[in-house]
């Protein structure tokens, strides 16, 4: 028996008009670096969006799922993009602008973008790509930079501003199927060719639910977001769309990305949230140790994308700043997992344990461990295997194979449709998610798993340690050792051995697992959107440049 409730298609296209309705007073405000920050309302940026969409259409014959680019930072025009492309039928396609330039080119002719929308500033980045852009008819640029760079290229250059000045503000919306492409992120490849993710309109309106929840980031019209994750970034964790949903305020950097212009917005714009990556946080953290700053409507922070180091989580708490740690990835758009302490434990010693793990399954996402024949293990808080996961906003597939049908590798996809995620660790039985490693990060040593997370985690614990990474390495002996290398802090005195006996002090680390590998480093190499690139220390130690 069918139900008797209505079926209406959950579109990225209701949230826009719902944030226009009911919240058209809340804002966005994007940092500008110099002067009064942009302010917009969500009643202006919507019906920018609705231009936007007419121009893109009438003017740049933008039809069906044609795809829409945008290389842009954190900003209101990139918000409205968000909203404008998918709401009339196209497909957003965020760019990372941090990857290598033949990944853009290869992921751009992949997607065969047809448009490309690129904030000015991003325009030396863009211009000498062009020419290997061969599907790219348009390039719409919005914001200060030099067009010059793009005299000559084939493709049509078009302002931003000029495009949509004199556009209809009434757009009539296609009536779209839910489970169509809406918008699209390509993981960053750190092996293999990138992968393309396609949202569609119901994965994106049931995460953005999610997101809103009180057990997730659960913020409401009161609250103004710091949006420091990136829109090029899973969605900058689903924020924008979720922000219509319930009328958040949005404070947006633009590429004002360094700890200084950070807690610079932060003590005049007040926001109450903010969410990115650790290393942005252990950035700002120096910068407000090295220059206070009244940073006290900070009062919630969300945590993600690498493991939240413990004396980062203490550290922030003690400035009054409280974390949620969460875990997810590119193809879960993000939300995976968060880490909100059970009742029972919370006000009692075993509360930041809790907040320190990478959380719980919310109810639309299923998790399982499977170890390596196969099995499945139990939640028992020991049995470490790999986590697969399923639910309505976790990916089935990448975006196309060479046959144009999806891709479904078998290292990333089970038989029966779950998600391989690549990550390793244990469940508890009460449902807590505790990462150990990546699986490609695992230092196998002479059968036995070390952990390089808990190995940084207590590293970045000791009080000269502003960052640690720790990767494996060969060895005759063991098959794999820990090499750990080592940010020290300005002025710091302490070397190696103090270190390891730091690590085997109180038992933070088992003997066995102590590193006899040790370098100091000026700082550890980032991937595109802010993490650790082991990779990179990989190849450096194999080429004798970490010795
Ligand atoms: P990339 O592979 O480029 O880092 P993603 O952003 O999709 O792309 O990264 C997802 C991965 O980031 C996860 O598979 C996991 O390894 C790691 N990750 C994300 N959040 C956490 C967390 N809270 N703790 C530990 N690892 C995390």
């Amino acid at each position: 028996m069918l139900s008797t409730m209505q079926d209406v298609p959950l579109t990225v296209t209701r949230i826009l008009e719902h944030g226009v309705l009911v919240h058209g007073r809340s804002r966005i405000t994007t940092w500008t670096g110099e002067g009064e920050p942009q302010r917009r309302s969500f009643a202006e940026a919507g019906a920018r969006a609705v231009q936007l969409a007419n121009a893109l259409r009438d003017d740049l014959g933008v039809r069906g799922d044609d795809r829409v680019a945008t290389l842009m930072w954190n900003n209101a025009e990139h918000v409205e993009a968000y909203f404008a492309i998918p709401s009339m039928g196209a497909v957003l396609h965020t760019l990372n602008l941090r990857l290598p330039a033949e990944q853009l080119v290869w992921i751009v002719n992949h997607a065969a973008d047809k448009v490309v929308i690129v904030n000015g500033s991003l325009l030396p980045l863009l211009a000498p790509l062009l020419d290997k852009l061969p599907t790219v008819e348009h390039v719409v640029i919005s914001g200060p930079g030099d067009r010059s760079l793009l005299d000559g290229a084939h493709a049509r250059v078009h302002e931003y501003e000029e495009l949509i000045a004199d556009k209809p503000k009434t757009y009539d919306w296609p009536e779209l199927d839910e489970r169509q492409a809406a918008a699209m992120c390509y993981t960053s490849g750190t092996t293999g060719d990138p992968k393309g993710v396609v949202y569609s309109h119901r994965s994106i309106y049931l995460h953005s639910m999610q997101v809103n929840m009180a057990e997730s980031m659960g913020l409401t019209d009161q609250d103004t977001t710091l949006v420091v994750v990136p829109q090029f970034h899973v969605n900058a964790w689903g924020l924008p769309h979720a922000t219509f949903m319930t009328g958040i305020n949005m404070l947006m950097p633009d590429r004002f990305l360094q700890p200084a212009p950070l807690a610079e917005m932060i003590e005049s714009e007040r926001p109450t949230h903010a969410a990115a990556v650790p290393t942005i946080w252990q950035g700002l953290l120096a910068e407000l140790t090295a220059k206070p700053r009244d940073v006290s409507s900070l009062t919630q922070v969300t945590i993600g994308g690498s493991a939240c180091p413990p004396s980062l989580m203490t550290a922030f708490d003690e400035l009054g700043m409280r974390v949620c740690h969460a875990w997810g990835m590119t193809e879960t758009s993000p939300l995976g997992t968060i880490a909100r302490p059970p009742a029972h434990a919370v006000g009692t010693d075993e509360e930041l344990g809790y907040r320190l793990t990478q959380g719980r399954f919310p109810a639309g996402v299923e998790g399982r461990l499977t170890g390596p024949g196969g099995e499945r293990l139990p939640w028992d808080g020991e049995s470490a295997g790999e986590l697969e996961v399923r639910g309505g906003w976790i990916a089935g597939a990448y975006y196309n194979g060479p046959d144009g049908e999806p891709l479904r590798p078998a290292d990333k996809f089970s038989e029966d449709g779950w998600l391989k995620t690549g990550d390793v660790g244990t469940i508890s039985p009460d449902g807590f998610l505790t990462l150990t490693d990546r699986a490609k990060d695992v230092i196998k040593s002479g059968g036995e798993w070390i952990s390089s997370v808990d190995l940084e985690n207590a590293l970045m614990s000791h009080p000269d340690v502003a960052e640690a990474a720790v990767v494996a390495v060969p060895d005759e002996k063991w098959g794999e050792r820990p090499l750990a290398t080592v940010v020290l802090k300005e002025g710091a005195t302490t070397d190696f051995a103090s270190l390891r006996d730091f690590l085997a002090a109180e038992g933070r680390i088992a003997k066995w697992q102590l590193p006899e590998r040790w370098t100091v480093i000026a700082s550890v190499p980032k991937t595109s959107v802010g993490k650790f690139d082991k990779k990179v220390l990989r190849r450096q130690y194999a080429e004798g440049e970490l010795d």
